[in-house]
């Protein structure tokens, strides 16, 4: 039995975004469609919910299947000793040390066999989400279909043992899929460049009434009366979160002000729990500092506290493509974000928000946008167009669309 996803609860369908991108730019995606109607599409990621790939693929499925293609989204199961080889293997494509046990690539090995088992994998376009099921091109029948590997994590300081594993994997598919063009690594297959992108009419972007907001804020004991940096990430040490609480108490001599550290786990991640702990250690017990757990299902939530914020952080040692920071330029939020992985696509220096190296830099750059307000306005003025631009769903439909078209014209 496999595990096919439900739908989101309220489905998107095309024709609202026509308010926010224009009607030329939905009939486009639908001419673009059109040639691709009936055909068959899955998707394979591994986690459900938590983390931006299930995020992205919450939307988007709906959507792609509203285009007329026949579009399933199926997870990978494993166990725990699978999802914490995972993890080490994660951490190590990012630059991390790989602390793993001898056998860890056999357990990465057996429970993608398993999954190649479970899922039906027979489809004519197949795109494969991140490390965790990279080894599922092993269901591909000689030469059939066409198969993607969509990587979402910056390879570029990626360990070699790792990484020396999984290249032979990637290179079986036809193409890869990168979210920044520093992320890539050699391969012999064909590279493209492909942002992710935040939908603007779901829970977690979508406008909310001022009185919600509020709510929210009273509900977390959060003054709404003093300035508020948030950042809003997974409890993961490539996050910093620690980093940011340093930063905190270095702009709080200056500035009276709070900080909200929201988060929640991913069931992929299981150093979740280890990470909170040093987190409230760190913050001890402040009362400034709302170090706040989150279940999954908090999009309205999170939403309220980016709106409700005077600044956003996404104080980054490593980073995918941070759709976090997305979510908080499409709220004309001020972003004062690390200059890793993907956020210099997004936060462009002074223009769309601000980039920093490090805990004093952040916590410069706090103090600089909390004494001119005028100026981090109209940061997230800027910052709203270059999203809308760029990084909307409707984007990345299209992107999706163009490559499979591509695919079929060639075939
Ligand atoms: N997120 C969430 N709950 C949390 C923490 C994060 O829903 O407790 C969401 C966040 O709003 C964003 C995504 O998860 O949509 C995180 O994506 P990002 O690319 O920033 O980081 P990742 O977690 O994929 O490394």
């Amino acid at each position: 039995m496999t595990t096919t996803l439900q739908p989101a609860v309220t489905l998107p369908h095309l024709e609202d975004y026509t308010a926010i991108v224009g009607q030329p730019e939905i009939a486009e995606l639908r001419t673009f469609a059109k040639p691709l109607a009936g055909r068959t599409l899955t998707m394979v990621n591994s986690t459900a919910v938590g983390g931006g790939v299930a995020e992205i693929l919450n939307r988007l499925m709906p959507l792609l299947n509203e285009t007329g293609l026949q579009a399933r989204w199926e997870v990978m199961t494993g166990d725990g000793r699978f999802f914490a080889v995972t993890k080490a293997m994660h951490n190590a494509l990012h630059g991390a040390p790989f602390l793993a046990p001898p056998d860890a690539f056999d357990v990465f090995l057996a429970a993608n066999e398993q999954n190649r088992k479970r899922i039906v994998l027979d489809s004519e376009f197949t795109v494969i989400h991140d490390p965790q099921p990279a080894a599922l091109i092993a269901a591909r029948e000689k030469d059939h279909g066409y198969w993607i590997w969509r990587c979402h994590i910056d390879l570029s300081h990626a360990d070699k043992t790792v990484w020396d594993f999984l290249r032979p994997w990637v290179e079986r598919y036809d193409k890869a899929l990168f979210s920044a063009p520093a992320f890539t690594q050699r391969l012999l297959i064909p590279q493209i460049l492909f942002y992710p992108t935040i939908d603007p009419l779901a829970d977690k972007n979508r406008e909310l009434d001022p009185r919600f907001v509020e709510s929210v804020l009273a509900r977390f004991q959060i003054d709404p009366a003093r300035p508020i940096l948030t950042q809003i990430s997974r409890f993961d040490r490539l996050k910093d979160p620690v980093g940011v609480i340093q930063a905190f108490r270095m702009v709080r001599r200056y500035h009276d002000c709070q900080l909200v550290l929201a988060g929640g786990g991913a069931s992929d991640d299981p150093e979740g729990a280890e990470v909170l702990a040093e987190v409230m250690h760190a913050a001890n017990e402040d009362p400034d500092i709302h170090v706040l757990e989150l279940p999954p299902t908090s999009h309205l939530e999170i939403n309220a506290l980016q709106r409700g914020s005077t600044i956003i952080i996404q104080k980054s040692l490593r980073e995918g493509f941070g759709l976090t920071v997305s979510e908080a330029l499409w709220k004309k939020k001020p972003v004062v974000a690390s200059a890793v992985g993907g956020i210099p696509s997004q936060v462009l220096h002074k223009i769309t928000g601000v980039l920093t190296q490090s805990v004093e830099g952040t916590a410069y750059q706090l103090r600089f946008l909390l004494s001119n307000p005028e100026f981090a306005r109209r940061l997230g003025e800027n910052g709203h167009e270059h999203v809308k631009e760029n990084f909307l769903i409707t984007h990345n439909v299209k992107r999706y669309l163009l490559l499979f078209l591509r695919a079929l014209n060639k075939a």
